[in-house]
């Protein structure tokens, strides 16, 4: 059962994956709000489905802080964090250089420890709380040309994995889901750039990223939400530490 008197709070709420979470929340009843850098798609989701939001940057913790006084001043203390902003960049391994790992460690990992620690205050004086993170199938396996954003990723599992048994007393779980390419804004990135690098046609560039699926099909963002409303809910308390693949069996 969800208890829709609790405040979620998404990052990168305002497109993609994201916005399906904040969504598919507030039909649940929660009030939701949402985080992002650009005020555009944040102002759109969030008239579009009732949520408050705010602009900050999730690698600034000073931001992220003054964002959430500001949406707990209008919904209230904040029990479930969903970190789910990510970026992925695609190089070779020879090409990368200090700064773009940098990057994607600062955006896939910091970004999910600062809104999770933001928010520990708040569940722990609610004496309840669910840490999740957007994490991927990049967590668990890896991938060639996206050596940055796998590690970052599997940070992300890293960091779940040892907090959930900090916390574990706490009546606060902690919990990861690892979809395969979902059809967001950031995987049409990625064919573009198959196009572009190899000359494939989109139907071809397509296929290749569904290959890895044994469904062979991309996964939808409601299917990555539902999974996890499920996780913020009373029935998966005692679920914890865990990496839950939304991904077709690829792993
Ligand atoms: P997306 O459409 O590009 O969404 C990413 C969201 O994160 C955007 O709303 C973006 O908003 C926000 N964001 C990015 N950097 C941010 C920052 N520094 N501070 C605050 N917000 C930031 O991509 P998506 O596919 O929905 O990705 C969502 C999550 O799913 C990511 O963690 C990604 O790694 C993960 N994932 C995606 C796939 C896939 O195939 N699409 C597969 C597995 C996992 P602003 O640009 O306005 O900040």
């Amino acid at each position: 059962m969800s208890d829709p008197s609790r405040h979620v709070v998404v990052t990168g709420g305002g497109s993609g994956v994201g916005a399906a979470i904040a969504e598919c929340f507030s039909q649940a009843g929660f009030k939701v709000s949402i985080i992002g850098r650009r005020k555009e798609p944040l102002e759109k989701m969030g008239t579009k489905i009732g949520a408050a939001y705010a602009v900050a940057d999730v690698t600034d913790r000073a931001a992220v802080d003054s964002a959430l006084e500001e949406l707990c001043a209008q919904n209230g203390p904040i029990t479930i964090a969903i970190a789910n902003a990510g970026a992925a960049v695609s190089k070779p391994f020879a090409a990368m250089s200090q700064a773009d790992i940098s990057n994607m460690l600062d955006v896939n990992v910091t970004g999910v420890f600062n809104i999770w620690q933001a928010c520990l205050a708040d569940m722990m004086q609610e004496n309840w709380g669910r840490m999740l993170a957007v994490a991927s199938t990049a967590s668990l396996k890896g991938y060639p040309y996206v050596s940055g954003y796998c590690a970052a990723k599997h940070g992300v599992l890293g960091l779940t994995r040892a907090v959930s048994l900090e916390l574990a007393k706490k009546n606060i779980t902690v919990n990861a889901v690892c979809p395969g390419f979902v059809e967001t804004p950031m995987l049409e990135a990625s064919v573009e750039n198959i196009i572009e690098k190899t000359g494939m046609s989109r139907q071809s560039a397509e296929d290749s990223l569904k290959a890895g699926n044994p469904m062979k099909r991309f996964i939808q963002p409601r299917e990555v939400a539902d999974t996890l409303l499920w996780l913020a809910s009373a029935g998966a308390a005692s679920v914890n530490g865990q990496a839950i693949s939304v991904n077709g069996g690829e792993i």
